[in-house]
Formats: structure tokens, sequence, C-alpha cells
């Protein structure tokens, strides 16, 4: 018997904790920030790293930055507890410096098993450092807002790269952007069932092979 969501993602906390020491940033068990979400989640949205409040309280997204991506969630009517929430770093840098390309590889590791567990239809990145483990090399600037589907470890999975929230609440201008992009995610959503029925119609047919049509003879 294959083990449930939540025993899986139990066991990758638990395992990120145990390794606490080894890992980039963190000391002991209680510096891991884990994810947190709905385990049957549609949207799994990916930031940064942890900052004060959310290294203080163990959960990500809790700050200033964390409630205005809360409250825009509630405002296209997607509850926060109905998506889940993660990111790049399970731990806080320094000052809240930028994660260094070292510390993301070390957690990729991690990242990557808790996408396979949760097996999300729909990924919005915040921010540049979770964009870039999908599309490596563009401007957040060019990118943002637009849906693309990607194969990411054979599954389709919709990519919606988005301005990370400290970012919106830094510049009027990219607030705007940011909360339009959400607009665009709510539309996505509307449609998300029926662009994943087109993208899996047509089953092809079987074809048997010699042998086979061979041993129906
Ligand atoms: N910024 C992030 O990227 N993640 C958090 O959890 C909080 C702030």
């Amino acid at each position: 018997m294959g083990m449930n969501k939540k025993q899986q993602l139990a066991n990758l906390v638990r395992e990120m904790e145990a390794a606490a020491e080894k890992l980039p940033l963190t000391k002991n068990a209680r510096d891991i920030v884990p994810p947190e979400g709905n385990l049957d989640a549609d949207v799994m949205f990916i930031g940064e790293a942890a900052g004060y409040h959310e290294s203080v309280q163990r959960r990500p997204f809790v700050g200033v930055a964390g409630k205005l991506l809360t409250q825009t969630l509630t405002e296209i009517g997607l509850p926060r507890e109905q998506v889940w929430i993660s990111n790049v770093l399970k731990c806080r840098p320094p000052d809240n410096r930028d994660p260094l390309p070292e510390e993301i590889a070390a957690y990729a590791l991690y990242l990557d098993q808790e996408i396979a567990i949760i097996k999300p239809k729909i990924i919005v990145t915040l921010g540049r450092f979770s964009m870039g483990k999908f599309l490596p090399g563009v401007k957040i600037s060019q990118v943002h807002g637009q849906a693309r589907w990607i194969d990411w470890r054979g599954m389709k999975i919709l990519l919606v790269p988005m301005y990370h929230p400290a970012a919106a609440l830094r510049a009027g201008e990219v607030l705007r952007q940011f909360k339009a992009d959400f607009d665009k995610l709510k539309q996505i959503l509307a449609k998300i069932d029926q662009e994943v029925a087109e993208l899996t119609e047509e089953p092809e047919t079987p074809k048997l092979d010699e042998a086979a049509q061979l041993s129906l003879l």
C-alpha cells in the first residue's frame, strides 16, 4: 500500500528537519519553515525564502508580504486554505538576503519531491528565484502573468510566473501588475478544467505490435 499525501508530506518535512544540521542556513529542526496548505490543491505557490515572521511562526507567507498574498487570494475567490504554499528555501537567509545558488540547489531536492507529492495543475512562482527554477534566464518583467504549459518530470503543469508580493509592496506599478496577474489567474482557473480536457483528449488507439497481432490470428 502506498503512503497517502499526508504521510508523504510529513515524512518529507521530517527528513528536512533531520537534515537541518547539514543543510545550508539551518542549525536545527526549528529553523525549517515547512510548506502548508491543501494537499489536494490545484494551485501551488512557490515563494523565495522565509522572512522574520515566517521563521518565528514556522509558517510560509505570514508576514507583510504574506498578508498581501492572502488578501489577494481572497479577492480572486481562491481562499488561502485551498492552495499549497511553499518556498524555494525552507528557512530564513540572514538579513533576508537573496538565496545563493548552492542554497537553492540544496533545498531543490525537497521542493522537487514536494511538487511530485502535491501534483498541482498550476504552479505560480512568486519572484525571480522561484521562476528561475522553471524558466532560467528569463526576465520577470517580460513574462509575469503569462501562463505556459511545462513538462515537469513527466507532469504537465501550467506555469504562471508572478511578481513577488514584497516587490509589489515596494512599488505601486508592480502592485498594480501583481493584482492584474491574479485576475488572470482567476480567469485561468475558470478555464483550467476545459484546458486540461483539451490537452488530454484524443487518446491514441494502442497499435498492436506484430507479435500481438499474430497471436490473435
Ligand atoms: N517571502 C517569501 O518569499 N516567502 C515567505 O514565506 C515569506 C516572504
